[in-house]
């Protein structure tokens, strides 16, 4: 019998897991479906080296349908760490407004000035310690790579920004700032500072928490309306169960809905046609699905310029509001360094990236099988707002290839391909069709007040309905924030891990 089980030592779970086993006096169990890797010297090369992320070793094998009848591979990591454990390592926050627009749909202690605490106590920034919206002495390090370090498409990016009047930003993260810059990162030389080494590594020693990996959560234990645990199944296929007095789910936004809806939680009909009895009839679950809408600028080299497939992946980054936008920062722009295969013609990406997404997805779980994957459906560009600034960006990007030095590095544009129009419709219409996710599914177990149906969650992550259940992870959200969202999921576990700790009473602890 456990106080908590945290289920996933993703972004969120890790953090909640080392927060909430701080005090001695709870005991707590994290659960996490695929391998842990205590040693750092025994961890595999593709998640310690975050020059480039990890797809395939350790990842769950989803797809999704980011446009109307297109399927791709979506990415999602399986291990302790989660996905903080496969991927670019971009540190950014949201603009302040993000949260600040949480907090105004009924969620109390989101706002910019509540988050920010959060924010400041996760990192040791490096550059700028003494900045007063930094913090100095968090688990996670981060700095940015200066001139010296910049591999050559990346500096040539930023000399291209300045040819085209971005101005320099040279943090990222100044709630204030925006223009093309270094972008804040969290790795320490090639070593990808996941949630695992930051988190998990100085808590696992402590004799109240039990990281039990390789073990997958396939429901969870249901008395009436109150949460009593979760029953798991370990590598050799035993089926047991693990007793405690609260679970937090923080499987990711695209595991976590799956897991409720299989315990009897979700909307009643889809809950009852996937075969199982309904406890709960949550409207909200699996609805709201909210990511970054991109797409790629595709350009192929001149004989000798070098591209370094084992060098960094990205190390640069404009973020830039679309002309006439209220949104501010609601655009990106990332240079990618190389693309296609080693042995193939030299290739990078100039990727343009909409921050701010009106349009709603939807993700569906299709069986009672614990290993069936979702169906993520994300209906990018559907809505006007989303598909004109997408556009936008595009037409930014395109401007990139025309600017000096990153002109005279590329040989010619393969996509979008020039002989089938690159005019403003020609560019609508191949947003329709490839726009892809920027990895950053959020949204699917929405906050909210429980007047608001399609909530889920309560502002302090407890689940509307259930007893003993919070839910804590990138599936939270309301919206996806203007950033990528590993700093933000990390800072969701940051928040709810210390109410957890701090509050125990207000959690049935
Ligand atoms: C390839 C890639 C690149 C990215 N690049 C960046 C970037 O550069 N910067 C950035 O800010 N964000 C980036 N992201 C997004 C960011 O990493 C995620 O938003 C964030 O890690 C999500 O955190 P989470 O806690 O919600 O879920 P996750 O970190 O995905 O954690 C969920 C955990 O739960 C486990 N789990 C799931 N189901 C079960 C189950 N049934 N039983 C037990 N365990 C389970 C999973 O294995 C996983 O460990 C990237 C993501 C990917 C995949």
């Amino acid at each position: 019998m456990y106080d908590a089980i945290v289920v996933g030592a993703g972004s969120a779970g890790c953090v909640v897991a080392a927060r909430l086993s701080e005090n001695p006096n709870l005991r707590v169990a994290l659960v996490e479906a695929g391998p842990d890797y205590p040693q750092l010297d025994q961890t595999p090369f593709d998640l310690v080296n975050s020059h480039n992320n990890s797809y395939r070793d350790h990842d769950w094998g989803f797809s999704y349908e980011p446009t109307s009848g297109r399927e791709d591979r979506f990415p999602r990591g399986r291990v302790t760490g989660g996905s903080s454990a496969v991927n670019t390592t971009i540190a950014l926050r949201g603009v302040p407004e993000d949260y600040d627009e949480w907090a105004s749909l009924g969620n109390d202690g989101w706002a910019w000035p509540d988050v920010l605490p959060a924010f400041k106590r996760l990192e040791r920034d490096l550059d700028f310690p003494d900045a007063d919206y930094h913090g100095d002495s968090g688990p996670i390090t981060i700095r940015r790579y200066p001139e010296g370090e910049l591999v050559n498409a990346q500096s040539a990016f930023l000399s291209a920004a300045k040819k085209l009047d971005y101005p320099f930003c040279a943090d990222a993260n100044d709630p204030d700032g925006w223009g093309a810059g270094p972008h804040p990162m969290n790795k320490l030389g090639r070593l990808r500072v996941s949630a695992a080494v930051g988190y998990l590594a100085p808590a696992r020693i402590r004799p109240n928490l039990d990281i039990i990996a390789d073990t997958m959560v396939l429901r969870l234990l249901m008395d009436k309306r109150k949460c009593t645990g979760v029953e798991v199944r370990d590598l050799d296929g035993h089926v047991h169960q693990i007793n405690a007095k609260l679970v937090v789910l923080a499987a990711g936004s695209l595991m976590s809905p799956g897991i409720l809806m299989r315990s009897g939680l979700g909307p009643r009909r889809e809950v009852e046609g996937i075969g199982v009895e309904s406890i709960v009839d949550l409207m909200g679950v699996g609805e709201n699905l909210s990511d970054h809408p991109a797409t790629a600028v595709l350009c192929e080299l001149k004989d000798g310029v070098a591209v370094d497939f084992d060098g960094p992946i990205i190390q640069t980054i404009l973020r830039y509001t679309a002309e006439g936008s209220e949104k501010r920062n609601d655009l990106q722009i990332e240079q990618i360094s190389f693309a296609g295969r080693p042995d193939g013609p030299p290739q990078f990406v100039i990727a343009p990236v909409l921050e701010y997404q009106y349009g709603r997805g939807k993700l569906t779980t299709l069986s009672a099988d614990p290993s069936a994957a979702p169906r993520v459906e994300n209906k990018f560009c559907e809505d006007e707002r989303d598909l004109n600034r997408l556009v936008d960006c595009l037409i930014d990007t395109l401007a990139f290839v025309e600017a000096e030095p990153l002109k005279g590095m590329i040989s010619s544009l393969v996509f979008p391909d020039p002989s089938r129009g690159i005019e403003r419709q020609d560019l609508e219409t191949l947003c329709r069709r490839f726009a892809g996710s920027g990895y950053h599914p959020c949204g699917t177990l929405k906050m909210g007040p429980q007047e608001d149906e399609t909530a889920v969650v309560d502002s302090r992550g407890r689940c509307h309905g259930v007893e003993q259940l919070v839910i804590a992870d990138a599936s939270i959200m309301p919206s996806v924030p203007r950033a990528n969202t590993n700093l933000t999921c990390l800072m969701i576990g940051e928040k709810i891990g210390e109410w957890l700790r701090t509050e125990p009473q207000n959690f049935g602890l």
